[in-house]
């Protein structure tokens, strides 16, 4: 049986989201090092997806609105694959795989790797499919990789029945007619997981596809959500913006201290308006004071 405890074990500890702070009413301290200036020249210090887009949002468990990163997700985008692959590690350990399998593709079959990948890329789970219907009990998570010539081979780690060699090489060898294939038991979680990050650390983009990484429905007993606040069932996203979480931040939020709950949580202190902002974003040059209206321009006719 696998032994469930509340504290990660130590080589998933260092993988753990970035702690949110206690967020119950009284939220930061003034002058806590997660308030941020917002100027542009602090902003590119902090690591954020580059093509991230923004959302304002509301919890119950916060008393001001909050700005949400909307990262890319792709796993071409480095700052999107570190946090895949932590939301990943850090899911591992619950979802206890107990078998490797590496599934190859032949390379004299197809006349180059991208015809390879896609005459192979959904047989790995036809094969889980072939499997399940003999009512042998299986839930997997792919990787594929690509050796040195290009070719992809997959990775999978199964939470699974025993499975006879012979029977998931025939069975493959009929959905492919690549013959190699390679199971062996995990024993140890800690292998699992460092195979996992190995592999996934030195993935690479590939120019025809951005699916490094699938599994099946219930292989996590909680799926991994690369953003913290994917966990809050309780955040309500109110407005949805085409812009870079920064540029946003800096155009409406310029020179005031804002609070950085999490890569991809910021508490928003108030709701000031475009005209508000003293700094004109488009040339980041101070605007002069809006002048006051005289009373005599009360009683001028709108034309
Ligand atoms: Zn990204």
């Amino acid at each position: 049986m696998n032994e469930k405890t509340t504290e990660a074990p130590p080589h998933v500890k260092q993988f753990m989201p970035d702690t949110v702070p206690n967020v119950e009413k009284n939220i930061v301290p003034p002058g806590s090092p997660l308030s941020i200036k917002i100027i542009p020249e602090r902003l590119s210090n902090v690591t954020c997806c580059p093509t991230a887009t923004t959302a304002l949002a509301t919890s119950p468990i916060f008393e001001s609105p909050i700005l949400l990163v909307l990262p890319c997700k792709r796993w071409g985008c480095q700052v999107c694959r570190s946090q895949k692959i932590r939301a990943l590690a850090f899911n591992i350990h619950a979802a206890a795989p107990n078998r490797l399998l590496t599934l190859t593709v032949d390379t004299d079959i197809d006349p180059n790797p991208e015809v390879a990948w896609l005459n192979t890329r959904d047989k790995p789970s036809e094969l889980f499919r072939a499997l399940r219907a003999r009512k042998l009990s299986i839930e997997y998570l792919k990787v594929t990789e690509v050796t040195k010539k290009g070719y992809p081979h997959y990775h999978c780690l199964l939470r699974s029945d025993y499975l006879p060699q012979p029977v998931i090489k025939a069975l493959w060898t009929r959905l492919t007619r690549s013959s190699i294939v390679d199971i062996r038991i995990v024993t140890n979680q800690f292998n699992a997981f460092s195979y996992l990050v190995k592999y996934l650390s030195k993935i690479s983009s590939l120019e025809w596809t951005d699916r490094h990484v699938s599994y099946s429905r219930k292989f996590f007993p909680v799926p991994p959500s690369q953003t913290d606040w994917e966990n809050d069932i309780s955040t309500k996203i109110t407005r949805r913006i085409d812009e870079h979480p920064y540029a946003y931040l800096t155009r409406f939020y310029y020179r005031r201290e804002l609070t950085r709950l999490s890569p991809y949580r910021w508490l928003l202190n108030d709701y000031p308006t475009a005209s508000e902002n003293p700094v004109d974003y488009d040339t980041l040059k101070i605007r002069k004071p809006a002048t006051q209206p005289t009373p005599m321009d009360k009683w001028l006719p709108d034309f």
